[in-house]
């Protein structure tokens, strides 16, 4: 893709020890939302803005919800003007699920073999470590053009309410470019999938199921629908084709909700079909809706059956250009620091990113810490060579990046 024209690396004081106990600290927190026990962010939010104190820095904090504060901190470069980068983090973190399915305790942080385990130590309290500390040895290196600034929002794992809070805010006017620091494993993500959750309503009319001629059968609707999504997304493979990061796009049935009389000699009066639809750049979102929603039409037609679509969650597929020059100074700075050339590829998701751009226009390149596939799972872990490298690629790229040095 990109040719790199890696320098030798600038050398930035990252203290490891201090990123490892981070790290650790941010894991023990458990920062899981559930609202219904009064668990949110806010321990995991306060431990990174004193850290953030400790730097020097002034975090500004903003309630987006109840006990669910963003944290972000302006690092003034102090050496003239220049762009304005943001480190971009999360949080939050999944719930552990079951506790015996994993082997040590997933808010232990347990230090071993090389590898900090515990439920966010990949996705993504390694990261949001790393930024901190990337950041602080930028600043710590001498004064810079323009300035960076260091953001923690709330929610990414669910509604990303403090990604789009922020984007919605004067703050993010200034931003020319975003680091996501979700864990990729070396990979810088030029792509994130888009995705539509639809539910699709088939309203018929309830009746005796030994006189069928007197009810609509919205089940006989849903048979019919299913077979058209399929076909549909089908359709919509030939058209797009396989992105070359993102592969093809999808349309997958995976909640259904029918015969809600729960009767074998009842025809119900409605049901409802979730879909999970995952696109990839160039799918027009809005069309995708309209054709979903004649599908479900026509396919409640013949028994008189109403179909309704409701768009319960719309995020764009999202994509930079390798030229880009975050994208350029992340790939050289990860030339510079592990020596060997960037893999580039996509976030089968969305992330903050897709927030960051899509409601503020900010170009967004997702990179960090940790395997793609350990996150959410049991026994989730981060490699602290992972974590140290990350960092140095971090402050080494923002380098570049606010000099205007990427080539
Ligand atoms: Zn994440």
């Amino acid at each position: 893709m990109t040719q790199v024209h890696p320098k030798a690396p600038r050398t930035f004081p990252i203290d490891e020890e201090k990123l490892i106990e981070l790290t650790r600290a941010l894991v023990r927190v458990r920062s899981v939302h559930e609202p219904a026990h009064g668990h949110t962010e806010a321990k995991a939010a306060a431990l990174v803005a004193d850290t953030m104190r400790d730097f020097g820095w002034e975090p500004v904090i903003t309630e987006v919800a109840p006990g669910r504060p963003n944290v972000v901190a302006v690092v003034e470069g102090g050496g003239g003007d220049g762009p304005t980068l943001a480190f971009v983090g999360h949080t939050d973190v999944v719930t552990e699920g079951d506790p015996t399915r994993w082997t040590v305790d997933p808010f232990g942080a347990e230090l071993r073999d090389g590898r900090i385990y515990g439920r966010g130590s990949a996705d993504m309290k390694g990261g949001l470590a790393a930024m901190l500390h990337a950041v602080r040895a930028l600043q710590l290196a001498g004064p810079f053009p323009g300035r960076v600034k260091v953001c923690a929002f709330v929610d990414e794992e669910g509604l990303m309410l403090g990604a789009k809070h922020f984007a919605a805010s004067e703050a993010a006017r200034d931003i020319d470019a975003a680091i996501v620091c979700e864990p990729e494993q070396g990979e810088i993500c030029v792509a994130a999938k888009g995705a539509i959750r639809l539910r699709i309503d088939l309203l018929g009319a309830m009746a005796h199921g030994a006189m069928p001629q007197h009810g609509r059968n919205p089940i006989v609707a849903v048979g019919r629908l299913l077979d058209s999504l399929s076909e549909y997304q089908q359709h919509l493979q030939d058209q797009y084709g396989r992105h070359r990061t993102l592969g093809l796009p999808y349309l997958t049935p995976t909640v259904l909700e029918a015969g809600s009389a729960n009767q074998v000699n009842v025809i119900p009066s409605d049901a409802s079909v979730y879909v999970d639809v995952r696109t990839i750049p160039g799918v027009d979102h809005q069309d995708l809706v309209r054709t979903v929603t004649l599908l479900a039409q026509a396919a409640g037609a013949p028994e008189g059956v109403a179909g309704h679509v409701t768009v319960l969650d719309d995020r764009p597929p999202v994509e930079v250009e390798p030229t880009e020059p975050v994208v350029v100074a992340l790939a050289e700075a990860h030339e510079a620091v592990v020596g060997s050339p960037a893999r580039y590829g996509g976030v089968p998701g969305a992330t903050d990113g897709t927030i960051l751009t899509r409601d503020a226009g900010i170009p967004t390149v997702v990179y960090g810490p940790g395997g793609k596939w350990i996150a959410h799972q049991a026994d989730e872990y981060v490699e602290v060579a992972d974590l140290v490298q990350c960092a140095k690629v971090y402050a080494e790229a923002a380098d570049r990046f606010l000099r205007g040095n990427a080539q």
